[in-house]
């Protein structure tokens, strides 16, 4: 069985408690090893993802902690050139997002491109927590 390392846990800071929770128990039951390579963005890093063709948006999920970038990591090092351990990470991911029918999706099968990416599905704001008013007391 494997686990998250400092940095993933570490990545997983600010993500959505559905999308956090997915993704520890998808590690367990995982074939190959896979680490977090991005969670909660900010819109400097997203500029310069895009300028980098390495995301087509400056609206990505990731600014609202509702994604997160799953990778291979295997000997040492991550490895984005493995679309067959990319695959090993969705059928974990996908027994967990079945087995407690959670809104989650992956980037391959909503846009045919992304391996790595897994966000909630639907709109975005109504999983954003900040716009989540504060219990009022009369
Ligand atoms: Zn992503």
């Amino acid at each position: 069985m494997y686990k998250f390392g400092r940095k993933s846990k570490k990545r997983m800071v600010g993500l959505h408690p559905t999308l956090a929770f997915a993704v520890c128990e998808a590690i367990k039951l995982c074939k190959v090893d896979f680490g977090v390579t991005d969670g909660v963005r900010t819109i400097a890093r997203q500029r310069k993802l895009v300028k980098q063709g390495k995301s087509k948006t400056y609206n990505s999920y990731h600014l609202y902690g509702l994604a997160i970038d799953l990778v291979p990591y295997i000997k040492g090092n991550y490895r984005w050139d493995n679309p067959s351990a990319f695959h090993d990470i969705a059928i974990a991911m996908k027994i967990v997002i079945h087995k407690y029918n959670l809104p989650i999706e992956w980037g391959l099968n909503k846009w045919g491109w992304d391996m790595p990416h897994w966000q909630m599905t639907g709109y975005r704001k109504k999983y954003d927590i900040r716009k989540i008013d504060p219990v009022r007391f009369a």
